[in-house]
């Protein structure tokens, strides 16, 4: 590979060189959702932030498998060991199966995250789907010694792992720490300690979702399903573990200590976490009247919102942050955003029509800009500093259009680059006014219906000039008549 990418890993806690395990090939593996309720804003983090990250990938010459799965099953309220299954309960609720919640609610997850130009994962596997791999998993644990069964569930013996390996190394959590802050609490008479995880759960007569095993009639608990599918499609060791940082403790510790309990070894090279969205300074949840959907986003229908914001408002607005800080979402900041990605595409529009009028390069500095943008996303996927790279060849275009700066014909090549590569390609962002129309196409087209315009000028035919602005000013495109010829742009 020609450049190195620098990624932030949990684990160390350092910013490191990343090395595929296989040369030329990676594994990647996130977290997806549990299907129980719309897609919102939670989920729009990291869907965009690992598909930029498996974009840059792919432009840099990877082969990229990438895994996302849909939790369909096992995940408790609260993200406990006890209580109601989210999906079992939006079934009950709805007096649907719960297969028909998981499938109405993955459609519209994956909808949504179409929208926001994410790309779909290389294989999207379901937890339920994957039963006998997780049984053989529990069975493996029980092997060596790191679980127990109690009343027909299995449960991880965390004390025992931590003599022998450590348990807490990802969140930097102090297993001791970990004990005395926690109080005995009820419902949990099955488990030796509190903190001990299960594995598997004997299913209560009311829960509707349950599979035969060798301990109970019952589920997967939450955290095994990533440990079994991730090796199941990417191996034993793979490269990448993503997902968000309300993932990081317990969900992805335990899938660690499950790892290591089971094969001896982790299995994850690097783990990377997005960081929150808050809403105005306030984190997001129902019980504060300010849990967004991303339907509602796109579509303006939520008290906290002035107006609609477009798909890609709200991925040039998460872009427009580095993955690991917080972002807070507010009117102002989205407004600003889509200003912000509207200028942009009236560069990109520009930059296909611009004139490179010098024989000689400039010192525009735009072959230096392409190298920076890259630089900026292989370190940790910088894509704020990207961006702002990319605003300087928005402002280059803006110069060379009002003819205060000349360029040469190859760096109107790496503009158009700058644009198609990085713009378009890595960071996913497209020009909704275009529906689906390549730039250049429309500025083909623009450029012979504004020829056709120029003859019926010189021939003083002002009613074809007329009948042919009207026309695209229906369209939503503005003509404006210069003294060398005409311009155009998107209203
Ligand atoms: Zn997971």
């Amino acid at each position: 590979m020609s450049r190195a990418i620098y990624l932030y890993n949990t684990s160390s806690r350092l910013k490191e060189l990343f090395k595929p395990i296989h040369e030329g090939h990676v594994g990647i593996y996130v977290c997806g959702p549990t299907v129980y309720g719309d897609a919102h804003l939670g989920h729009a983090r990291p869907g965009i932030t690992y598909d930029v990250l498996v974009r840059l990938m792919r432009n840099l010459g990877y082969k990229v498998r990438y895994v996302r799965n849909i939790t369909d099953v096992g995940h408790l309220e609260n993200d406990a060991d006890e209580g109601e299954d989210k999906i079992a309960k939006k079934a009950r609720l709805e007096q649907l199966e719960p297969m028909e919640v998981v499938q109405y609610y993955t459609i519209r997850y994956e909808e949504a995250m179409k929208k926001l130009g994410v790309n779909p994962p290389s294989i999207e596997p379901r937890a339920s789907g994957h039963i006998i791999e997780q049984i053989a998993l529990v069975q493996k644990i029980l092997d060596n010694g790191y679980a127990y069964i109690s009343n027909g569930s299995v449960y991880f013996d965390v004390a025992k792992y931590n003599r022998d390996y450590k348990y807490g190394v990802l969140s930097g959590r102090e297993i001791d720490q970990m004990i005395s802050n926690t109080r005995e609490l009820d419902g949990q008479g099955d488990k030796h300690s509190p903190y001990d995880f299960a594995l598997w759960k004997k299913a209560a007569p009311e829960h509707i979702m349950h599979w035969p095993s060798p301990w109970s009639e019952g589920f997967p608990g939450w955290h095994l399903e990533c440990s079994a599918m991730s090796a199941k499609y990417l191996g034993e060791e793979f490269d990448i573990h993503g997902g968000g940082m309300d993932l990081l403790f317990p969900h992805h510790e335990c899938e660690l200590a499950q790892n290591t309990a089971a094969r001896g070894r982790g299995g994850v090279r690097y783990w990377i976490h997005n960081n929150m969205i808050t809403i105005n300074g306030k984190k997001m949840g129902k019980s504060y009247g300010n849990f967004i959907t991303l339907d509602e986003l796109f579509t303006g229908r939520h008290p906290l919102l002035q107006k609609a914001y477009s798909p890609m408002t709200i991925r040039f607005f998460i872009l427009q942050a580095h993955y690991r800080s917080t972002l807070d979402f507010s009117n102002e900041a989205l407004q600003a955003a889509e200003k912000g990605l509207k200028k942009l595409f009236q560069a990109v529009r520009d930059a296909a029509r611009i004139e490179a009028t010098s024989p000689t390069p400039s010192d525009a500095g735009i072959s230096g800009l392409y190298e920076d943008i890259y630089d900026s996303l292989c370190d940790d996927l910088n894509t704020p500093v990207a961006l702002s790279h990319i605003f300087e060849a928005v402002n280059i275009v803006n110069r060379v259009k009002d003819k205060s700066q000349q360029i040469c014909t190859a760096e109107k090549v790496l503009l158009q680059k700058i644009f198609k590569d990085v713009t378009q390609d890595i960071l996913g962002l497209e020009d909704e006014q275009e529906e689906g129309v390549g730039s250049d196409t429309i500025g083909g087209l623009m450029d012979i219906i504004l020829e056709e315009r120029q003859m019926a000028r010189a021939q003083k035919d002002w009613a074809k000039c007329d009948a042919l602005r009207d026309a695209l000013a229906k369209l939503g495109i503005k003509v404006k008549d210069t003294k060398d010829g005409s311009e155009w742009s998107l209203e």
